[in-house]
């Protein structure tokens, strides 16, 4: 047979934070001893009083279709969040719900791209985004931010990545992998070149109740009328609320964008699940005390990861300020052996953690770093701490064969 297949599809990489955390569960299944920092999901159960209304909405019916782009209800709490916590004035005809984070960044690349446009993503990046960019057609540019700039694209580097095919820029704050947190005053200057440019910026939001410590979370599309009308904001409850399983994300955006990803979501999924979205009405305007109990237990574990990398021999990492990933740099580890052998690269690190000390962790070179690791703290502090109690006797290891 000589049929051939999509060149788009084929281009696509499976996800390896996925990959990973399957393998991980695979190991666990069978009753491996493995602690898992893969991917980013709170080991909390979603709270009870979500639970409740999803189970009252299946008892009650409430299981047949509901409007494609999502339920009025559930649209007006997402108004009401993103006018209260955002400080951003959206109306219903402004949102769209979706099956998660990813599908609404889909829906929106969709949306706004043709062939051949340009994306900007800053490096490190979550992986998905210059995949979700490339099946919607466009062209990701990535632009390297380093560790002293506390891997935040500056105004300037923003500036001189736009030509005239660039359509948007995807903003993440605060970022997975690195935890970091842009500033007000970043946020505006960054704000003036996206106005003066003319492109759309793409507010990834998801982590935005997830900070510790003394920053704030600001909105790029709340700082004043002429980027609020270049920016589509973007968040979901998978992170905040623990429901990573209920696949609920939704965008706030112009209306005519909003119009074009709810016609779009109407042909390729209907509407997200009935049941979730009940669910999520009752996330947002419940009580959120569970929430707030989540986010206090992340800050202790996100001290206490902090406090163990930083007596590691042959890494670091940057305190990150929120989300709840500790992106570590290991290029020093990379330059020796285990075993007689180098270690050759973050791929063959993170094997070797895995098969012979039961960690698994994320190499980044898919997030556009790939000397980096990532290490998710969304696991209990015991299993960080023997986690971290793994990692460090093999990088001490390494120490002992390599010099
Ligand atoms: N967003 C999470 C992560 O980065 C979940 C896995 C994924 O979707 O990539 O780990």
């Amino acid at each position: 047979m000589s049929l051939s297949l999509s060149k788009r599809a084929q281009g696509v990489k499976p996800s390896s934070t996925l990959a990973i955390t399957a393998k991980a569960k695979e190991l666990k299944a069978k009753g491996v001893d493995v602690v898992g920092f893969g991917a980013g999901e709170p080991d909390f159960n979603t709270p009870d009083n979500i639970n409740d209304c999803a189970i009252q909405a299946i008892r009650e019916g409430f299981t047949k279709y509901t409007p494609a782009s999502g339920l009025v209800e559930l649209k007006q709490a997402v108004c009401d969040k993103f006018r209260t916590f955002n400080h951003l004035e959206y109306d219903t005809s402004q949102i769209v719900i979706s099956n998660g984070g990813k599908h609404s960044l889909t829906n929106i690349f969709t949306a706004i791209i043709n062939e051949g446009d340009e994306v900007i993503i800053p490096a490190p990046f979550w992986l998905s985004y210059p995949e979700i960019v490339r099946l919607a057609g466009g062209v990701p540019v990535i632009v390297n931010t380093s560790e002293e700039e506390g891997f935040k694209i500056t105004p300037e580097k923003l500036a001189e990545s736009c030509n005239d095919k660039t359509k948007a820029f995807i903003l993440n704050t605060p970022s997975n992998p690195t935890g970091m947190i842009y500033t007000r005053e970043e946020l505006e200057a960054l704000a003036r070149v996206i106005v003066e440019k003319d492109i759309y910026v793409v507010a990834d939001e998801m982590y935005e109740y997830l900070i510790y410590g003394e920053d704030e979370h600001v909105s790029i599309g709340s700082l004043g009328r002429e980027i609020y009308e270049r920016t589509i904001t973007c968040s979901g409850l998978s992170k905040s609320y623990a429901m990573t399983g209920w696949r609920i994300g939704y965008t706030g955006a112009s209306k005519e964008i909003t119009k074009l990803m709810s016609s779009v979501q109407s042909h390729q999924t209907s509407n997200p699940n009935s049941i979730a979205q009940k669910a999520a009405i009752e996330a947002l305007t419940g009580s959120q005390e569970t929430m707030k109990k989540m986010v206090e237990e992340f800050a202790v574990r996100r001290d206490y990861i902090y406090s163990r990398v930083k007596n590691f021999p042959h890494a670091h990492a940057l305190e990150p300020k929120g989300a709840f990933y500790l992106f570590v740099n290991v290029s020093e580890a990379l330059q020796l052996s285990y075993k007689g052998k180098t270690v050759e690269n973050t791929s063959t690190l993170a094997d070797i953690l895995l098969e012979d000390y039961g960690v698994a962790v994320v190499p980044c070179t898919d997030f556009g770093f790939p000397d980096y690791i990532r290490l998710s703290y969304a696991i209990s502090k015991e299993q960080i701490g023997k986690g971290m109690d793994r990692i460090e006797k093999f990088l001490k290891e390494l120490s002992g064969n390599g010099e």
